[in-house]
């Protein structure tokens, strides 16, 4: 581990950097990329943002979006960026397993690896760790970073805010989460100071649907909803036949598991997805419930108590079977 004062010391000179987020980057994680992205620019070093692979068409217009690379689609050169780079920023996940192939590719470069992550139990391969699980967002980490340890602020330009603004609307439900916090909101006031123009990152990420995208909505909520009042709980299922019938794109099935949660008297809300090469599991809950817990007890995942995801290799019927069976153990705090 190093220190901040170190830190500062090798970032008070152009550096080679490398600044990478976990698999399909959400709002948190392309804001938080993006927004530093975007400071460090400024400060004259040479950097370059790696996502392991593609994210939803609505965080395209995020500034300096172009200069993303994606590194399913440029394997030779991600690689060789990760292994000349001099430090490497990972945000928004604290397991290199998060980041599929790249994650070995980080693990084995010499550069100072820099985590900057608001998950719980970080694996423990960084040298550098700003991380605070009470964060309603890494984007907010970020600008704490920026700001407070960097003493950087006057270069939270607008580009900057614009992303720091989207990762944490986006990770915070738009401001409705339990953690959202009075400094949260000084911190956003400061974004907009800053020249983050919130309707229009409301209307960018919110209001920028395909006709397919609320077509496979209605369709889910009439067809593919099922209610256990006994368990407060409600899931919704989709087949690869359906992602295929509606043309389904990267990041057009996020958010359709909270209109299970939305249910009167719903603690815990499942959206389970048939992928083609797994079945991918998300789940919400609400107050004390942890949805993590059962990702990580039965799903290979993890995450947040109130958001949380998980994967399996067996097939789509078999999970939503397996997602059934488990709600009977969890009975007592479902219907706290
Ligand atoms: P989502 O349901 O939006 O895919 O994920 C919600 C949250 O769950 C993410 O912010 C992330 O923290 C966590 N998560 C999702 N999938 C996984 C996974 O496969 N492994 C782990 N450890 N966490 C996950
Ligand atoms: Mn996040």
């Amino acid at each position: 581990m190093i220190d901040l004062d170190t830190l500062k010391k090798i970032l008070a000179q152009p550096r080679k950097i490398v600044i990478t987020t976990h698999h399909k980057p959400d709002g948190d994680a392309m804001g938080s990329s993006l927004g530093l992205y975007n400071y460090f620019i400024q400060k004259g070093h040479h950097v370059k943002l790696v996502t392991p692979t593609d994210y939803p068409y609505f965080l395209h217009w995020l500034p300096n979006n172009p200069e993303v690379i994606i590194y399913t689609e440029k394997e030779e050169e991600s690689k060789k960026l990760v292994a000349d780079a001099e430090l490497i920023f990972c945000l928004d996940f604290n397991a290199l397993s998060r980041i599929n192939e790249l994650g070995e590719e980080v693990r084995n470069s010499n550069a100072l690896k820099i985590m900057i992550d608001h998950h719980l139990e970080p694996e423990g391969f960084d040298d550098f760790r700003h991380w605070n699980i009470n964060a309603c967002a890494t984007a907010e980490l970020i600008y704490d970073f920026i700001a407070n340890l960097l003493e950087d602020k006057p270069l939270i330009t607008k580009d900057v805010a614009t992303c720091l603004y989207t990762g944490i609307m986006t990770d915070s439900g738009s401001f409705r989460f339990p953690n959202v916090t009075a400094n949260l909101h000084r911190i956003v006031a400061d974004l907009i100071e800053a020249g983050a123009q919130n309707w229009r990152i409301h209307q960018q990420v919110y209001d920028n649907a395909t006709e397919g995208r609320l077509k496979f909505l209605g369709y889910c909520l009439s067809n593919k909803l099922e209610v256990f009042r006994e368990f407060n709980t409600a899931l919704i299922t989709v087949s690869k036949d359906d992602i295929k019938k509606f043309d389904i794109q990267t990041g057009e099935t996020e958010g359709v598991v909270n209109y299970a949660l939305s249910i009167n008297g719903i603690k815990l809300a499942a959206f389970i997805v048939e992928r083609n090469d797994k079945v991918k599991l998300s789940l919400r809950s609400i107050g004390d419930f942890p949805a993590n817990e059962i990702c990580k007890k039965y799903f290979s995942g993890g995450g947040h108590r109130n958001a949380a995801g998980g994967q399996s290799d067996e097939s789509f019927e078999t999970v939503i079977e397996k997602f059934k069976s488990i709600l009977p153990e969890y009975k007592t705090l479902l219907l706290q």
